[in-house]
């Protein structure tokens, strides 16, 4: 079975810390991987470039937004597009459905990866949630026959959120991510304008291999990322 693994992060940064280590460990197994950018995060989530500098413009934050997400998606090794929609808010129109339509009719991704459907913390990250799930189903044609063109109905699962409990994120799938943990904390490192969050992701994944562990009896596993599978199931054996 082909694989092809594509994420959706609303803001440029949002596939390093949520999923960087699944993208890397998807491109070991022969996966081709594709990351989009919904927008550069640059009102939003660029604090510590607009604390350095409070008078810089917009446009010059998203150059170096651009810039740190490029590096990171170098250092895993894969390619990136940035749709430059604009952060905080976001906002969803009939043509933007219709370019993400297209995008995930282009690439047929097997599995699509990107945010929790609730965030009560962000204004954006539920947006590119409607975004996906309502771009995923025209691509898809829901499984059946339509009048235009379909792909299979990828597989999708929401990557963990920052605040967990409060997005209603329950895990139910645990990616070993051990033997790429190097490549993650590489690409964290490119994200100047979010330090605050290495230290946070790194105990992350030591927390969740915690949980992989007891779960699996799995006991090698020390780094690992969650994620919430959105559909069933489907296979020909329960083993
Ligand atoms: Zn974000």
């Amino acid at each position: 079975m082909k694989k092809k693994l594509l994420v959706i992060g609303a803001h440029s940064g949002d596939f390093v810390w949520r999923a960087a280590g699944t993208i890397a460990k998807s491109l070991e197994e022969g996966a081709q991987t594709l990351v989009v950018a919904l927008s550069y995060g640059e009102r939003g989530e660029s604090g510590e470039l607009w604390k350095e500098d409070p008078s810089r413009s917009v446009e010059s934050v998203k150059v170096i937004r651009h810039e740190q997400a490029q590096q990171a998606a170098d250092i895993l090794g894969i390619p990136i597009q940035f749709l430059d929609w604009g952060d905080y808010p976001m906002l969803l129109t009939d043509q933007r459905v219709e370019q993400l339509t297209n995008l995930i009719g282009d690439f047929e991704p097997t599995v699509i990866l990107t945010h929790s459907e609730k965030d009560p913390f962000n204004p954006d990250h539920p947006l590119a949630f409607q975004a996906v799930q309502r771009a995923r189903l025209l691509s898809s044609g829901a499984g059946v026959p339509s009048a235009f063109k379909n792909i299979d109905p990828p597989v999708w699962y929401s990557f963990e959120p920052h605040q967990p409990e409060l997005c209603g994120f329950v895990p139910d799938t645990f990616i070993d991510i051990s033997s790429v943990i190097d490549k993650k904390r590489a690409a964290m490192a490119c994200m100047g304008a979010q330090t605050y969050l290495r230290d946070y992701y790194n105990e992350l994944a030591s927390r969740r291999a915690n949980h992989a562990r007891r779960i699996s009896g799995q006991k090698q596993i020390q780094f690992a990322e969650a994620h919430q599978r959105m559909v069933p199931r489907v296979t020909a054996s329960i083993f």
